[in-house]
């Protein structure tokens, strides 16, 4: 069987979860098998081999699961956005909008030097609001951005086109 067809029958369908009328795609089940989490890290990664990626920016929470196993098989370092306030050491945030309300990522302000060739990981683009936040941190540091990966893009919801469709990479689509 393909890594899709793999990764169809394991991701979990939640309806109504976090608010009614969101059906929430639950990768845990892919997490827990060892060897189906093994062929998402290589297929996730494969694309960057050889682009000369110094730091990996993985995205608060699941965007860390994926993306600290996928900085040791790029053999780059790891660096968290967190959601704002959660950092010990100075910090930079980007807020943005959110259908109600508003929400931030947040980096250390030395966790990218001026240069660095950087990969965006998470696990799910829906409408692209958090990545683009998070691809506005890494130029304000000085990084070079030089794509985003995510398991799985929500089509729909137009998140390619938000954070443009050349630079995103992800497994599967809906
Ligand atoms: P966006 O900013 O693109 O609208 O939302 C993406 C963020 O929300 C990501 O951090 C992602 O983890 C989370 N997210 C949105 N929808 C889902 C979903 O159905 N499943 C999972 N696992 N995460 C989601």
């Amino acid at each position: 069987t393909t890594l899709v067809e793999d990764l169809k029958a394991r991701l979990r369908d939640v309806p109504d979860f976090p608010k009614p009328g969101i059906v929430f795609k639950d990768i845990t089940p892919v997490l827990a098998d060892p060897r189906l989490f093994g062929r998402v890290i290589t297929a996730m990664s494969a694309p960057f081999r050889g682009q000369h990626v110094t730091k990996v920016v993985g995205v608060e929470a699941r965007g860390f699961l994926l993306g600290a196993p996928m900085a040791l098989a790029l053999n780059a370092g790891f660096v968290p956005a967190r959601k704002p306030g959660k950092l010990p050491h100075r910090s930079v945030v980007e807020r943005y909008s959110l259908e109600y309300g508003s929400d931030g990522v947040e980096m250390h302000e030395d966790a990218i030097l001026q240069g660095e060739r950087v990969l965006i990981v998470d696990d799910v683009l829906a409408t692209g609001g958090t990545a683009e936040a998070t691809a506005k941190l890494v130029s304000r540091l000085g990084g070079e951005l030089v794509g985003f990966s995510f398991l799985l893009s929500l089509d729909f919801l137009e998140g390619p086109n938000r954070l443009g469709r050349e630079r995103v990479t992800t497994l599967l689509t809906f």
